[in-house]
């Protein structure tokens, strides 16, 4: 398999959309740049090594990657032309083939991508193009004249090539070029077409960004439900209070060890809830390693991540739970722990948890009565954003 470096191109001035920077708009909440980037990460181990963002000189990120980015993601500066900030991007890329792509295009497909990778060689270069669709005039002054369309194709990007030959190709060729395949064919290399996306226009006018942010509007309407799965484990040991769902169970002798209250039933629910908000897990939130969190009442800490949940715009619509443990038996305690639960999962909705007791047939650590474990499936639903609440 060959290795691609997907270099985005972020260093134009925005001239047609009123001087702003088109590649940092927000679309749905993201920059504009990060919708290719992401694109690119989703077929990291698929071809995709590395995303070069090329930003104009003296501009930061305004919104970096998460903190454990899919994908390496490496900055380059821009220069004073499109084959300058190109070139730059190139050198810093560390792989022998690249896709160069404009950070503009919000929508380039998975399957073009693909496309691309596979037409790519080291002697020949690849770029999306699509038949011109409208009958087309010359308009000089007053003078409008028919031109022909047979035989012409517009053409988008990523267009993708073997790193060294563009690099001497964009040196040799690169002044003026609209694109990199112009450079390329100045420099007599062999190019290969593959087939464009009509979703992957430009955004280039205000209207473009009108159609873009419709597109992406669908796009996120289009998931509504996810869910997600919890899972946790605490020893059971003496001389600690036992606390599932938030209710003491006071004839236990033997209760759960951990840093915080060691609620294993409302960490696992926690969990099951992130998961499916494809949020960090409460050992990221919550770290043991800080103070702040020693004997924390652990119903608190899923009342923030309900908060959080919801925050990204999901409500709880059922979570199930199963309860692995020898000792104690739990049977009668299950319908205060769903009482409590659902009060911090949807107060509205008294009944979206669902609680079972296993014991372990006496067998591993929890059959002897040397741990607890619990399993739990949550399954969330996407409201309206109006209906949203910001975090
Ligand atoms: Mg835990």
């Amino acid at each position: 398999m060959k290795n691609f470096s997907f270099v985005i191109v972020a260093g134009g001035s925005g001239s047609r959309m009123g001087g702003q920077r088109k590649q940092f708009l927000p679309l749905d909440g993201r920059a504009l740049w990060r919708w290719s980037a992401e694109r690119a990460a989703s077929l990291a181990g698929a071809g995709v090594s590395e995303i070069v963002l090329v930003l104009p000189r003296g501009e930061a990120v305004s919104q970096p990657w998460d903190e454990n980015p899919p994908i390496p993601l490496r900055i380059a500066e821009g220069g004073a032309s499109r084959a300058d900030s190109v070139l730059n991007g190139l050198l810093s890329a560390s792989y022998d083939y690249v896709m160069v792509h404009d950070a503009a295009r919000p929508f380039a497909g998975e399957a073009l991508l693909r496309r691309l990778m596979e037409a790519t060689s080291k002697t020949a270069g690849a770029i999306p193009v699509l038949p011109v669709a409208d009958a087309l005039k010359r308009v000089e002054g007053e003078r409008v004249s028919a031109v022909d369309r047979e035989g012409l194709f517009i053409t988008q990007t990523p267009q993708s090539f073997y790193r060294p030959a563009l690099i001497d190709a964009l040196r040799e060729h690169g002044r003026g070029a609209k694109d990199e395949a112009e450079a390329w064919l100045a420099a007599g290399l062999e190019l290969h077409c593959v087939e464009g996306e009509r979703l992957n226009f430009k955004v280039t006018w205000p209207d473009d960004l009108r159609m873009a942010r419709a597109l992406a509007e669908r796009e996120r309407e289009e998931v509504t439900q996810r869910t997600g799965l919890g899972y946790d484990v605490h020893r059971l040991v003496p001389d600690r209070p036992l606390i599932l769902g938030g209710v003491r169970i006071k004839d236990s002798p033997l209760g759960l060890l951990g840093h915080s209250d060691a609620d294993l039933l409302a960490h696992a629910i926690a969990d099951a809830l992130l998961g499916a908000a494809g949020l960090p897990d409460i050992g990221n939130l919550f770290p043991a390693s800080d103070p702040a969190y020693r004997g924390a009442d652990s119903m608190e800490l899923l009342r923030e991540v309900v908060r959080r949940v919801r925050g990204e715009g999901w409500r709880v619509s059922w979570v199930d739970a199963v309860v692995q443990a020898q000792v104690p038996r739990l049977n009668a305690h299950l319908p205060e722990m769903k009482k409590r639960l659902s009060a911090i999962l949807d107060p509205g909705r008294p009944n979206c948890v669902n609680l079972k007791a296993k014991s372990a047939e006496g067998t591993g650590d929890e059959g002897r009565g040397g741990a607890m474990t619990c399993w739990v499936a949550a399954t969330l639903y996407r409201v309206p954003s109006e209906e949203g609440e910001s975090s």
